[in-house]
């Protein structure tokens, strides 16, 4: 047996080839899986189906470098059945948008007329001070500039601004503004620090957001944008 021969296919069973066709197929669907369910925030830039591949073929092409019982002819299958499936399945995302939706997710509004949008509550891919930091990167004095912003599913925030003239009061987002103040020794208007909601002056004595119920305010600032 020549050298090369040897480091290709030495140890190699003929009858465990197709197992591991099976294998790579079970385990990258797994993978995708595990990686859709833990949420689009952790990989942002890459799409899943990036981090997915580099998972499954990472081992499948450093396993074999070092370990020689491996033969090279088990990693070029695994390869081989990665790529299959990703090209199946992006045959598949890009002919039926269920699918496309399945595993990369949809755009989330994040802020829509200047507050954030909270029916996402319990989303748990919704973490504000994530939101606040890709806002903060982008020059977003505060929320009140902000017409709608939206969460792409690579990670990144879109953001469309008011023109200068509709610019409103709005959530301050930097820390030296975003501080909570007790609305009874300041004038308003107010901001609620969870929501963004604004509040010229409390009708009743709760001082409670009418839109999330929680009562911690900040001063409302409407500087224009730089
Ligand atoms: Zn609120």
């Amino acid at each position: 047996m020549g050298e090369l021969e040897k480091m290709l296919l030495e140890g190699a069973k003929i009858e465990f080839l197709s197992e591991i066709v099976g294998r790579t197929i079970f385990m990258f669907l797994l993978i995708l899986a595990i990686l859709r369910l833990s949420g689009r925030r952790g990989v942002r830039q890459l799409t899943l189906f990036e981090v997915a591949i580099i998972i499954s073929l990472g081992s499948a092409a450093g396993d074999p470098m070092f370990q020689e019982d491996i033969p090279i002819l088990y990693s070029v299958i695994v390869f081989i059945c990665v790529m299959g499936v990703y090209k199946l399945i992006t045959w598949f995302t890009a002919r039926f948008s269920f699918v496309a939706n399945a595993l990369e997710g949809k755009v989330m509004t994040v802020v829509k007329d200047g507050m954030f949008d909270i029916k996402h509550e319990n989303d748990h891919d919704f973490s504000k001070m994530e939101f606040f930091a890709e806002f903060r990167n982008q020059s977003v004095e505060h929320l009140g500039q902000v017409k709608e912003g939206i969460l792409e599913v690579d990670g990144t925030m879109s953001i469309l601004f008011y023109p200068e003239e509709d610019i409103q009061f709005g959530l301050p987002l930097f820390p030296s503004t975003y501080v909570e103040i007790n609305v009874d020794l300041h004038a308003g208007p107010f901001a609620c620090m969870y929501c963004g909601n604004i509040v010229h002056s409390f009708q009743n004595e709760s001082k409670r957001c009418s839109r999330c119920e929680r009562a911690t305010w900040t001063k409302a600032i409407k500087t224009k944008r730089h």
